[in-house]
């Protein structure tokens, strides 16, 4: 990692520490509270559990630390990812998405916004900017794109959104702040999934939006405080405790995941194999211009169905379930979610394993399905 990315490493785990009074735990307390007490004029406190809670503070501190930039903090990725649609567009806005994205976006758009008179166009990652982005009200990006790992130009596809009068945000998602921060580059909002790497321990689901433009963040605050979507205080507590490991437990699965990626290209029972860091990949030379590092997800096709299922169920260090990001290694064969991929196609998302013993567990795996 860049010097400016240990540094804010180094610092995260001593935010908090300014504000300490002699006695004070060092650890986060955490506030269970709907309500607060605010006898007279309660303007600038905590007035009621739908505006604001200090355990959400914390965490949008933390966040806001790593992004270089305010955020908002939601629910889930999904909720995160609401609050920019209906925070920010109107009816006769129309929005660009991506085609090989995360499926659960493409639905909202075409089941939640379209009724609202909000339209939508689909491009793939790898060809974003072509087409320009006149007409549009917003560009949303994913990059590396779940699952399918391919890359566009955050800097290039910032300038000529914003040429053209349209919002670029980019759901970092795949990549943490640590990996990758869009907003250096240019996007105007960053939207996540806490609850994937940084949460790190699939036991909460959780999502922020960052920007450094502050009717956005406006915006936002106030899409929370009224429709309600705020996330509980103890997620938003476990979600800090989670950030506290972020950099040891990416740093670990980005290094596990090279090695892995690099063995998995001479398997003969694998095709198609994508991670963004092998100098034979298609996204690799971008992947180096903008990302911190290669992340932890790799993608590749078995021969059938069936082959990709026995490979993940018969893996002894390999969770089969959805999502990514966690401690442990997972995979999941990703037609079964309706992306547009072949049947074989498998989506692994590399854990904190000690990476011999992974490897060994996953090369014993293959063995046994090409036998
Ligand atoms: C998981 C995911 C989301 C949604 O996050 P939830 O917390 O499940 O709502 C959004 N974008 C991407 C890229 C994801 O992988």
């Amino acid at each position: 990692m860049s010097e400016t990315a240990n540094a804010r490493a180094a610092a995260l785990p001593h935010l908090r520490d300014r504000g300490f009074a002699t006695g004070d735990p060092i650890p986060l307390p955490l506030t269970m509270a709907a309500i607060y007490h605010t006898p007279g004029d309660a303007a600038g406190f905590d007035q009621y559990g739908r505006f604001s809670n200090p355990t959400w503070d914390a965490v949008e501190h933390m966040l806001a630390h790593l992004e270089g930039a305010p955020c908002v903090a939601f629910p889930s990725g999904m909720a995160a990812t609401c609050s920019v649609f209906f925070a920010l567009l109107k009816a006769g806005d129309r929005i660009l998405l991506p085609s090989d994205g995360y499926h659960t976006t493409r639905a909202l758009a075409d089941r939640f916004l379209k009724p609202f008179g909000v339209t939508y166009d689909m491009r793939p990652t790898s060809t974003f900017l072509d087409g320009g982005f006149e007409g549009y009200r917003l560009a949303f990006v994913e990059t590396p794109a779940n699952p399918g790992l391919d890359i566009c130009d955050i800097a290039a596809v910032a300038k000529a959104a914003q040429m053209a009068g349209a919002l670029l945000a980019v759901d970092n998602t795949t990549m943490t702040p640590f990996g990758q921060r869009p907003l250096d580059h240019g996007a105007d909002i960053v939207v996540a999934a806490d609850t994937k790497a940084p949460n790190g321990h699939s036991d909460v689901l959780f999502g922020h939006v960052a920007s450094r433009n502050a009717d956005i963040i406006a915006a936002l605050t106030g899409w929370r405080e009224i429709s309600g979507s705020i996330p509980g205080p103890f997620e938003a507590w476990l979600v800090h405790r989670g950030l506290e490991t972020l950099d040891v437990r990416f740093d670990r699965m980005c290094s596990s995941a090279e090695v892995i990626a690099r063995r998995l290209k001479g398997h003969p029972a694998i095709s198609g194999l994508r991670f963004p860091g092998l100098e034979s990949d298609p996204s690799h030379n971008l992947a180096r211009a903008q990302m911190e590092r290669f992340g932890f997800l790799i993608s590749f096709e078995l021969a059938s169905e069936d082959k990709a299922e026995d490979f993940i169920n018969n893996c002894d260090l390999m969770q089969a379930a959805t999502s990514f990001g966690g401690v442990h290694s997972s995979a999941e064969r990703r037609s079964k979610r309706g992306d547009a991929v072949a049947a074989g196609f498998v989506r692994l998302s590399v854990g904190c394993e000690p990476v011999e013993e992974l490897w060994k567990a996953i090369e014993a795996s293959l063995d046994k399905i090409s036998g």
